[in-house]
């Protein structure tokens, strides 16, 4: 039998993933994927025995879109097809599952088609030879960009028109469920089934893929919401006893109603949280001496993705002395990415939800009070592909990261294209450097704050010179009203700010920025705080990058309620 490389790929990915309402959504988009290229990798080695597969490791638990593989077979397009084929199924075989369950079986033909159409899932087969891994390795890849094309050409020229209401998640599809408000939802197919389910809300409509999305695996996870997101820390300092009397006001609870704003009867009574006005009553109550207590939640969460620089020239074998060595380096790197993924889940635990860790890619909900800290360790574990045998001197690996800070109501599909907007910026390097991270604060107001900084600046980390200073507002060792006055100095010096202007206006300010408590800072503490100032000032890519660190400052020394440094 002859030996043939196999690189097997599924998708959308991107459009797949972000397409989401609910932090679910995007939790099962993800998760679909991984089940499926998983189930792909278990279908070839049940047929091929012999198969070794190169990406990804075994243990990585959510599993990037795509496989490559060692395969020895008589007939390999006809291995491809198989497994293309099984994938397919598998997917009808879960969706049929979950309408079952949810739905009425005797389902319109379009659900069909939608399901059939949906994945995208391309395949090379090429002759293997031990010698020539690297050669061969950069050939598939070119085959599978060329495939892709050529199929994307295609079904851009089926696009049609559809009168139907479209999907309230997508927008791309029929609608094919809806749940009523008052009323069925205009303009919905004759074909469309009510599913009187609280997962959907009221007035929602959802395409076959995204009902399928949005009743994935409900049992076996409850994701947490954004609402729960953000009040996470804040709940933890509760006791059980005060947790269980709060949620005793309502029927229904969700983290929504620990934010004052949410405790009014019409919003009880859309969310089937209402029980009576008594008890309404008495929650308020509660709640705002809970305030008292243990200070005011944060509305604010953030969406953090990571992604790791340069990974094709990595794929390549670019970085080796000898490219004959790249099989072995594939291997190698695949464990090492298997690890990292294993320590990822570790930093984010207790700290937010990880939608997934395959490999190079983290996409995580983060808690902002643990954003800092979560957003440094992320960096510093990422592998150090260097250590790997035959990398050519002086490369490095790095990664970048987008960050997408966001108030809880904020539509989830806009704040995750923020943070992917901002991890493209993070990785825009005019020297092709990237090792970066971008920051976008989103207000509810409509007010936008962005920055971006290296993580590192020689030996220092920008991140810990940032929670550094956020951590002395936070201490009242001085008052906030000094990063806005700095600004405003900045703004109306714009042409004149060098390094000696920044240093000589930080101690100026600092000097009169006493605390609360009218104690102002000693001549030591200001120093080290204006150095740290002007070092985010020398790193800072514009002036304006830098009065936006002075505002995103201000913004967590309001927001976050603890620094916690693990
Ligand atoms: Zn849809």
């Amino acid at each position: 039998m002859k030996k043939y490389l196999f690189l097997f790929t599924i998708g959308p990915v991107q459009s797949f993933i972000a397409q989401a309402r609910k932090t679910h959504d995007l939790w099962a988009g993800s998760k679909i994927l991984s089940d499926l290229i998983e189930y792909a990798i278990y279908a070839l080695e049940e047929k091929v025995k012999t198969c070794k597969i190169i990406f990804p490791h075994k243990e990585i638990k959510s599993k990037p879109n795509r496989f490559i593989a060692i395969i020895e077979s008589d007939d390999p397009k006809g291995i491809g097809m198989d497994i293309e084929n099984k994938v397919k199924d598998q997917l009808k075989k879960l969706s049929f599952d979950i309408v079952k369950k949810y739905a009425n079986f005797d389902i319109s033909e379009i659900f069909f088609e939608q399901i059939e159409n949906f994945l995208e899932i391309y395949w090379v087969i090429l002759p293997y030879e031990e010698s020539d891994y690297s050669e061969l390795y950069g050939k598939i890849e070119g085959y599978l960009g060329s495939i892709k094309n050529i199929k994307r050409f295609r079904q851009n020229s089926l696009d049609c028109v559809e009168s139907y209401r479209k999907c309230s998640v997508c927008g791309q599809r029929e609608a094919l469920f809806y749940r009523k408000s008052d009323k069925k939802p205009r303009n919905i197919s004759f074909q469309a089934q009510e599913i009187n389910e609280f997962r959907l809300n009221q007035g929602e409509s959802l395409c076959g893929i995204c009902f399928i999305k949005r009743f994935y695996k409900t049992k076996s996870s409850s994701f947490s919401s954004t609402a729960k997101i953000a009040s996470l820390s804040w709940v933890e300092k509760l006791t059980q006893v005060e947790i269980k009397e709060y949620k005793d006001f309502f029927k229904n609870f969700d983290e929504e109603l620990f934010f004052d704003e949410n405790l009014r009867k019409e919003h009880l009574i859309k969310y089937d949280h209402y029980k009576d006005d008594e008890n309404l009553e008495k929650a308020k109550k509660y709640l705002n001496n809970l305030y008292k207590k243990y200070g005011v939640p944060s509305k604010y969460y953030a969406i953090v993705m990571l992604d790791g620089d340069s990974m094709g020239k990595w794929l390549s074998g670019e970085f080796l002395s000898d490219k004959s060595h790249l099989r072995d380096f594939h291997l190698e790197l695949s464990k090492k990415l298997g690890e990292y993924t294993d320590k990822t889940k570790e930093i984010i635990e207790g700290k937010g939800e990880l939608v997934y860790a395959g490999g190079d890619d983290v996409l995580s909900f983060v808690n902002i009070d643990h954003l800092l800290f979560v957003m440094k360790n992320l960096r510093d574990f990422f592998p150090k592909f260097e250590e790997i045998k035959n990398v050519k001197n002086r490369n490095k690996s790095s990664a970048s990261m987008g960050v997408a800070i966001a108030h809880y109501k904020m539509p989830l599909s806009e704040v995750i294209k923020w943070a992917r907007k901002m991890e493209k910026e993070a990785k825009e390097d005019k020297k092709d450097k990237k090792d970066a991270f971008a920051i976008a604060v989103l207000k509810r107001s409509g007010e936008i704050h962005k920055i971006k900084y290296k993580w590192y600046l020689n030996d220092k980390s920008t991140v810990d010179i940032i929670k550094n200073i956020v951590k002395s507002i936070i201490d009242k060792k001085f008052s906030s009203t000094f990063t806005k006055a700095l600004a405003d100095e900045l703004r109306r010096f714009k042409y004149d700010v060098n390094e000696k202007f920044i240093k000589s206006e930080c101690k100026r300010l600092l000097k009169r920025a006493s605390n609360p408590n009218g104690v102002s800072l000693k001549s030591n503490e200001i120093e080290e705080l204006s150095d740290k100032l002007l070092d985010l000032f020398v790193e800072s890519y514009s002036l304006q990058n830098f009065i936006s660190t002075l505002n995103i400052i201000n913004f967590l020394s309001k927001e976050v309620g603890e620094l916690n440094d693990n």
